[in-house]
């Protein structure tokens, strides 16, 4: 009796773990025809200076408006990009509507840049810079309009090919960012030895900033760090005015969160810039007006 009902549940999960392949399979198979398709969607989610509000670029974010389930959030279809080997797609997909959007901003008089995700498989491809290079020609931006995202785990597949990628990106002017910072390893090693302009420190240190000493002490220290060494230090996940005035204080150079902005679709995110104040700058909502 025991073993029935043990071969039973065996024979249900088989079943499950079979349909969740199954499942997995078609979304690949959306997935190419939905890149082919043109059914990503970049929203962007704008970053401010600390001293002063002034909104200095954007992030793109890509999302999947998928026909039947909806607008899907990067996690839930980046690890399939990467299993079907799509990653150099999607980017370039991306690369090209980010850079556009900025320069659709840059001709109405904002000075803002755009900054892009690239996966590890991107850094470790030669032919990166390149393409770069092409779509900042075709879209009539210089390369300091790009700002490049990565996290520190590239450096620890090939470092020598992604220091090479890297220094050719600078070469054309864009600037590169440590994405996630703090969560990854070898953190020191590689600041010393690596092309960099910027840190952006992990949501988890954000998030915890006002209420735990340590992580005020572990931010304060780490944006020390980072303008000895001539980095700009950026802060993601600021979700209230306590954690930015905390980050203020701290000397942190740029803010981004829920707070200032959630990404939203250009012509929203253009509605967004349209109520700043004369000087393109952002304040925080006034208390008790604040939702
Ligand atoms: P990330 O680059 O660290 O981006 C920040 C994530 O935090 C975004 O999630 C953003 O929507 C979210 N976020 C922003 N402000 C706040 C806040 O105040 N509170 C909280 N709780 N979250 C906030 P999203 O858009 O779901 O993206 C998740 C990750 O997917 C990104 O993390 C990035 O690693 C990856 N990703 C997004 N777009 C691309 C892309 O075009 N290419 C690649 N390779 N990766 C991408
Ligand atoms: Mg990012
Ligand atoms: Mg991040
Ligand atoms: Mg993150």
């Amino acid at each position: 009796y025991r073993a029935k009902a043990d071969g039973g549940r065996t024979h249900q999960y088989a079943e499950a773990l079979d349909e969740g392949s199954r499942d997995r399979l078609r979304l690949v198979d959306e997935l190419r025809t939905g890149i082919a398709q043109g059914q990503l969607v970049v929203h962007h989610q704008p970053k401010i200076a600390l001293s002063t509000g002034r909104v200095t670029g954007v992030e793109a974010l890509v999302r999947w408006q998928h026909p039947e389930r909806g607008l899907l959030a990067p996690d839930a279809f980046l690890p399939l990009v990467q299993d079907a080997g799509l990653s150099a797609d999607l980017s370039a997909q991306v690369l090209r509507v980010a850079l556009r959007d900025c320069a659709t901003w840059r001709e109405g008089g904002l000075d803002l840049s755009v900054a892009v995700n690239l996966s590890t498989s991107e850094l470790l491809d030669v032919g990166l810079p390149r393409t770069v290079a092409a779509l900042l020609e075709e879209v009539g931006l210089p390369g300091s309009a790009l700002v490049v995202e990565i996290t520190e785990g590239v450096f620890m597949v090939d470092k020598d090919t992604s220091v090479a990628v890297l220094t050719a990106l600078r070469e054309l002017g864009v600037r590169i960012s440590i994405d996630d910072y703090g969560t990854g390893y070898s953190s020191l090693a590689y600041l010393r030895e690596l092309p960099l302009d910027e840190l952006k420190l992990d949501r988890s240190f954000t998030r915890n900033l006002a209420t735990d000493p340590r992580t005020a002490a572990i931010v304060e220290s780490t944006v020390a760090l980072a303008h000895s060494l001539g980095l700009a230090m950026v802060a993601e996940g600021v979700e209230d005015d306590a954690v930015l005035r905390r980050l203020r204080a701290a000397g942190c150079d740029l803010a981004q969160g829920y707070h200032v902005s959630r990404p939203l679709p250009a012509a929203a995110l253009s509605a967004w810039f349209a109520a700043l104040d004369a000087d393109g700058c952002w304040s925080a909502p006034r208390a008790g007006r604040e939702v």
